[in-house]
């Protein structure tokens, strides 16, 4: 047998790397300040420990664009590297320099922030560059050096004489990348992915208008000043301990996030983990808009500063990705496709964490100002009320601050309201009936005769609430929601004394032969009902059960599968003890009788907004004739 080693040449692997390992040919820029803030973050290191006595004084990251020349600087005053170094460091694809550094400083350096780890971040400058050269000066005492490489596997290795510490990195464009040439792309790609990073990074001078002095006269003209363009805020809010911030800084960094919001968050959560992962961030709750699919800005990953994506998904639980703001963790292995990341371990320790928080948080504002909250309610409870359909542990860790707010602005807890109702909201077998309206004007007059009864009607109208109104059956017991103009409200709740009809059985029989004759048997079923004589002579209800599953059916619940399309079913309850009842009853002409039905009907439907289109227009024109 045989054993060997399988050779992988690097002239094999080299275009690959430019080709493939990213993507987005427009990272090269952040992997160059990345590592120009590892250099300099490295000298902040040494110096802090003792381990050299050069000044670390204000160092400053500076980047140029040349577009005569065609060329991008890079330039930073870190560490710098030795002729050996850049062999070492450069030379040898894939040796990651950054790792080799957190390893030697193993204890020390956990925290210094340093970014790079796989070794191959410098070589992404070859996606846009047919050049590179890397002029640098070590901080140690030793004559700068100066790297060439034209994206082949030779290079040159020279002197250089460079005086200040540092490395400049110089990229010669290619003709096809010359987007990377104009001062907008590049300011655009360092506010995107810079915009937080730890060492302030320079680009170009802005023009900065004075504050007018306090005596000025009216007609002067406010001063400008030539300053430096620094792109960065190198200590963003979630670096900082929540202790040290208050409620101002909090918004003032939502309107630093996000600058195109004019809307204010209703509140965040500062999210501070080292054990067992290493997270920091802060999320906000904004205010939800109904149309949820044209949100764009969304929650910001970053690992150590560095922006890496707006795509959350796996990392964030989904019931929460509505909300904004950004998360920072160096754990979340980015080399990994979406799938595979949520099979990870750390990455769904960070999901629980941060879905804890949130219930936490919410909670705490619920037990703090609960007027506040309930105020709130109607922004937030979308997410929630997704985040108990979605999650078990949010779930149950909702019971304590989920509202279910009344048709008259009460809002109450889910115990709090069983205690409200549990006198006289309760069917035969001992359930306790919850009614509920999703539309208080479509449903008004369902809502007021509940009303009359005494009931409570809970006003529940987002879009999922059929889904999690299932759910609340199949968690609790003896509960049953039921909306307002469901058939089952008058089968549920058995309190009031059985009605009398004023019709004899033989006067029901023929009415209700009367009825169907006239009314399409396969939408309405024709039931008999004897009410007050001032309540509606017709009515339109529809079985609880089935109206849900059609609602869960169309907002997409996953699991309605094989339902087909269900068809439309109601009931129409016809009110015998009526005035109107009792006269289309004793109408003796066929004919006659028919048209008083059939406008009825119409009526009752006009009444449930099931009247449509070519009907309504008939509809309205047949009343008008009537009334001329
Ligand atoms: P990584 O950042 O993952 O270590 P890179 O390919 O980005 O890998 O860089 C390789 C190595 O080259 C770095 O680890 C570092 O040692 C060295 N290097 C790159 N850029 C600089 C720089 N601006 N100053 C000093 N050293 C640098
Ligand atoms: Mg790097």
């Amino acid at each position: 047998m045989a054993t060997g080693k399988i050779n992988v040449s690097v002239e094999n692997i080299f275009p690959l790397i430019k080709k493939f390992l990213y993507s987005d040919h427009e990272i090269f820029l952040r992997e160059l300040i990345s590592n120009a803030t590892d250099a300099t973050l490295k000298l902040k290191h040494l110096t802090d420990i003792g381990e050299t006595d050069v000044k670390y004084g204000n160092p400053v990251i500076e980047v140029k664009v040349d577009k005569e020349g065609k060329k991008l600087h890079v330039i930073d005053q870190g560490v710098g590297m030795t002729k050996e170094e850049v062999e070492k460091y450069i030379n040898e694809v894939a040796f990651s320099g950054a790792e080799e550094f957190l390893e030697k400083y193993k204890d020390s350096a956990k925290d210094s922030g340093i970014i790079g780890h796989f070794g191959l971040g410098f070589y992404s400058a070859f996606m846009v560059a047919n050049k590179v050269e890397i002029i640098t000066k070590s901080y140690k005492d030793e004559p700068a050096a100066h790297w060439v490489c034209e994206g082949t596997t030779e290079f040159t290795l020279g002197d250089a004489d460079k005086k200040e510490r540092g490395t400049e990195i110089i990229l010669h464009i290619n003709e096809e990348d010359e987007e990377f040439l104009e001062e907008n792309r590049i300011q655009e790609l360092l506010v995107k992915y810079n915009k937080f990073m730890p060492i302030p990074i320079k680009f170009g001078t802005k023009e900065e208008t004075l504050p007018l002095p306090e005596d000025a006269p009216e007609d002067a003209e406010a001063e400008t000043k030539t300053v430096d363009n620094i792109i960065n805020n190198p200590e963003p809010a979630w670096t900082k301990q929540p202790t040290d911030l208050e409620d101002k800084d909090y918004k003032s960094f939502y309107r630093e996030l996000y600058p195109m919001q004019f809307e204010e968050p209703l509140f965040h959560i500062h999210l501070n983990v080292d054990y067992p992962f290493n997270l920091t961030g802060i999320l906000y709750f904004p205010k939800m808009t109904q149309d949820m699919n044209i949100q764009k800005d969304k929650i910001q990953l970053y690992q150590n500063q560095v922006y890496v994506t707006d795509n959350v998904e796996g990392i964030v639980p989904e019931f929460l990705t509505m909300l904004r703001g950004v998360i920072d963790s160096p754990d979340i292995p980015l080399n990994v496709s979406r799938s595979y990341l949520q099979a990870d371990g750390a990455v769904k320790k960070i999901s629980s964490y941060i879905t804890r928080k949130v219930a936490d948080k919410l909670k705490s504002l619920f037990n703090n100002n609960r007027e506040d909250f309930e105020q709130k309610w109607n922004d937030i409870k979308i997410v929630i009320e997704y985040g108990m359909l979605s999650e078990d542990k949010f779930f149950e860790k909702a019971q304590k601050f989920a509202l279910y707010p009344t048709v008259e602005n009460e809002y109450y807890t889910f115990d709090e309201l069983q205690e409200k109702i549990k006198d006289n909201q309760t069917d035969k077998d001992g359930n306790l009936v919850v009614l509920y309206a999703s539309n208080q004007d479509e449903q008004h007059s369902y809502i007021e005769a509940a009303k009359a009864k005494g009931y409570k009607v809970l006003l529940l109208d987002s879009p999922i609430i059929s889904h999690l109104l299932q759910k609340m059956e199949s968690e609790k017991e003896k509960i049953t929601f039921v909306r307002v103009d469901s058939d089952q409200v008058d089968n549920l709740i058995k309190k009031d004394e059985e009605k009398i009809s004023k019709l004899s059985e033989e006067e029901k029989e023929k009415l209700k032969g009367d009825f169907e004759k006239v009314i399409p048997k396969e939408k309405y079923t024709v039931q008999l009902e004897a009410m007050d004589s001032d309540a509606a002579p017709l009515l339109i209800t529809q079985p609880e059960f089935m109206r849900r599953m059609k609602e869960m059916q169309q907002t997409g619940g996953g699991g309605m599968f094989g339902m087909g399309n269900m068809p439309e079913m109601y009931n129409l309850v016809v009110n015998t003890n009526h005035p109107l009842i009792s006269d289309i009853l004793n109408t003796k002409t066929e004919k006659k009788q028919e048209r008083l039905i059939k406008h009825s009907l119409d009526l009752a439907r006009l009444s449930q907004n099931l009247l449509k289109g070519e009907e309504l227009t008939n509809f309205v024109k047949r009343s008008f004739d009537m009334v001329k």
